[in-house]
């Protein structure tokens, strides 16, 4: 059955498969800075993205239902001297003590194989970053379409609206009915214009409304599950659209025209540079090994504090 086992004994001893791979690699610990440990920086705030997460969802522990702990779990989850569990938060690196749990379901925390290993670091924040783009053009995607339809059912239906239309004028405007809205600006003149405007441009309106939210919820599907392509594709769309936001802002400036920019040029700056596009700063190899620096058991290993120094014998019996 399973030995009575304390964590940094069982370091301590003899080679074991989780030591020989875990120990040699440890001493790294020195040089890791785990999340939320770095100063604050005055002008440049640091997201703990890995913190984020474990504040909305909890952390990520492994092996709080099991009976013992192993040596290879040293890596996961160890026990001190007075037999506190110390559990790995594997997204975020902190230590948490708890309990042994009072009726455990396994015999000991899952193989490696069994765990599937929460994102960290720069694929953390890129799937955040990346899901939170494609809510912003899933928005899009909604308002375009909703705006392409009516448009469209607009079209379809304007001689049947437009002497409601003009009667509505009338009233507000307190003069007769004359066909015509007095309007010079402002929403009844726009409205003013769709009665006004002909069929075919109200058709190619619809159209292009239709084809841009097709578009934008193209790239909010692909974003949200980080394809390259999506990045290429909300790249061009994006800084394609920004010379007509300037002619926008420039001729009638609004806070949301003004913040839609700001955005837009948030993401095309954030894609051509932290996403490496076309090449640059080494493009999608660069992307991926750095990627590759923070997930992954090896990136545990590497980051994991050093084993425990030799437990002192704790045994009062043996006195020869
Ligand atoms: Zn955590």
């Amino acid at each position: 059955m399973l030995a009575e086992y304390h964590g940094s004994e069982a370091v301590g001893q003899g080679p074991s498969p989780g030591q020989t791979v875990a120990g040699c690699r440890y001493g790294d610990a020195v040089t890791h800075e785990p999340p939320g440990t770095q100063p604050p920086r005055r002008f440049r705030p640091r997201l703990h993205w890995e913190l984020l997460l474990c504040g909305v969802s909890g952390h990520e522990l492994v092996g709080t239902d099991a009976t013992a702990l192993r040596g290879e779990d040293a890596i996961l989850a160890r026990e001190d001297a007075a037999g506190t569990r110390w559990y790995r938060c594997l997204r975020c690196d902190s230590w948490l003590p708890l309990s042994p749990p009072e009726h455990p379901l396994r015999e000991h925390p899952p193989e490696r194989d069994e765990i599937e290993l929460p994102l960290r670091g720069k694929r953390l924040r890129d799937q955040i970053v990346l899901r939170l783009i494609a809510i912003d053009r899933a928005f899009h995607f909604l308002v375009l379409g909703a705006l392409g339809a009516l448009v469209l059912l607009f079209a379809a239906n304007r001689s049947t609206l437009r002497p409601t239309f003009y009667k509505v004028i009338a009233d507000l405007q307190g003069g007769v009915v004359s066909g015509q809205s007095h309007s010079r600006h402002g929403l009844l003149h726009e409205l003013d214009n769709l009665f006004t405007t002909s069929s075919t441009h109200l058709h190619e309106l619809g159209a292009v409304l239709l084809v841009y939210a097709a578009i934008e919820g193209i790239e909010a599907v692909g974003l949200w599950y980080q394809r390259r392509w999506a990045e290429y594709l909300t790249f061009l769309v994006t800084a394609s659209l920004l010379p007509l936001e300037i002619y926008e802002i420039a001729t009638r400036t609004t806070v949301l025209k003004v913040l839609a920019f700001v955005i837009n040029v948030a993401v095309v700056i954030y894609l051509l540079f932290a996403k490496r596009l076309f090449g640059l700063r080494g493009g999608a190899a660069a992307d991926a090994a750095e990627g590759d620096l923070d997930q992954g058991w090896e990136a545990l290993e590497r980051t994991a504090p050093p084993p425990a120094p030799a437990p002192t014998p704790v045994s009062t019996t043996d006195t020869s």
